[in-house]
């Protein structure tokens, strides 16, 4: 276990900004974690559960306790011939979870190679990349119970999961459950999903493998994203407004060839990174932070931002888009 006062956030964090908590914990149990949580120096505190830090915006330092999972064990649970369970606990690094699966020849995890964070994290944001979601692969989730200090199951369906959201990120019941361990359903047979542009392409490959695909979403990614380690950033900032099918046709009258996905006969997807750069705000900066030239749905930290120059393009970024074309964007990133 490790335990430090005045944290310093800026290192557990991707978009590296200023910030401290006023303690740190990290666990390898949840015996250990009960016993935190149960210890009456915290008891009152108030409490956030990270992972990696990469979808997290600190506004301010944080006055409480931040916890933080070391549990990293990993099994398979079940493999009927056709599928196998892994059961990952909740500090492993998702990518490197990936890794395991595309090297154990396991389909349909290589579309979500290379996003930043760890497990326990995925299951609470429902993370998702070129068509596939997590949802798909998870089939319940472990969490200790903070109310009760008992261990609980989820059902992927009992965690109510929605584009980047799920029962966790509920506000009444944020901060209530700590997820331990995930369980994700893997194939050993193909079951690619190729459907995005860039992706399209290896539908052509004769020996196609769950490596190729991961290989060619990482290419992508670092073509398109900044990386963690080089340029600060929470990944996509915003979320992809969903509008109904009036609004997009007044704005379709106006940009015909503005990008879209249907949802549903009634509701459209619109790309937040195309609504920013079509609102003249590709390299806008406040202070040091800039909206990145590369994909403008993301806010990089170009070395010296402060959380609040972030918080003032954001907040710029959501009034010139409103202004232009009446969506007011929401960020994916959870701001603190
Ligand atoms: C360059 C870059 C690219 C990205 N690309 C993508 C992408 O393609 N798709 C995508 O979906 N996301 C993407 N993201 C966002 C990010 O990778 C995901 O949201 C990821 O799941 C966050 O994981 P984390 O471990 O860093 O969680 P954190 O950011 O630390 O936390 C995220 C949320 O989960 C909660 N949480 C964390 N661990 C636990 C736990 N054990 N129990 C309960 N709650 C917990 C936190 O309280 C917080 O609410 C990207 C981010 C970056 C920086």
């Amino acid at each position: 276990m490790l335990l430090i006062q005045d944290f310093d956030l800026s290192s557990a964090t991707t978009f590296h900004l200023p910030a401290r908590a006023r303690w740190m914990a990290e666990y390898d149990s949840v015996d250990q974690l009960r016993s935190i949580l149960a210890d009456s120096q915290f008891a009152t505190m108030k409490r956030l559960h990270i992972g990696a830090g990469s979808n997290l915006l600190f506004t301010k330092s944080f006055d409480g306790l931040v916890l933080h999972s070391a549990m990293k064990g990993m099994s398979t649970v079940a493999d009927d011939g056709e599928s196998v369970i892994i059961r990952a606990e909740s500090g492993i690094v998702w990518d490197d979870f990936v890794q395991h699966c595309v090297d154990s020849n396991l389909y349909g995890a290589e579309n979500l190679s290379y996003i930043p964070g760890e497990v326990g994290a995925s299951a609470v944001q429902n993370i998702g990349a070129y068509g596939v979601e997590v949802k798909d692969l998870i089939v319940k989730v472990e969490a200790l119970d903070t109310f009760t200090s008992g261990m609980v199951t989820f059902t992927a369906d009992e965690c109510r999961y929605g584009y980047r959201d799920s029962l966790f990120k509920r506000p009444d019941l944020a901060g209530r459950y700590i997820i331990t361990a995930v369980h994700y359903r893997l194939w050993h047979t193909p079951r690619y999903t190729l459907d995005y542009g860039p992706l399209k392409e290896l539908r052509e490959v004769t020996y196609l493998t769950p490596a190729t695909v991961r290989n060619r979403v990482i290419e992508i990614r670092r073509s398109k994203l900044p990386e963690p380690s080089e340029l600060g950033s929470a990944g996509s900032f915003f979320k992809n407004p969903v509008i109904d099918k009036s609004m997009w046709r007044h704005i379709q009258s106006s940009y015909p060839e503005a990008p879209h996905y249907d949802v549903d006969d009634n509701l459209v997807k619109v790309p937040a990174g195309w609504l920013i750069e079509t609102s003249g705000l590709k390299g806008a900066v406040e202070g040091g932070a800039m909206v990145y030239q590369r994909q403008c749905l993301v806010i990089v930290n170009t070395g010296n931002a402060t959380s609040d120059d972030v918080v003032k393009l954001y907040r710029r970024v959501q009034a010139t888009v409103y202004d232009r074309f009446g969506i007011m964007l929401s960020p994916e990133v959870n701001v603190i």
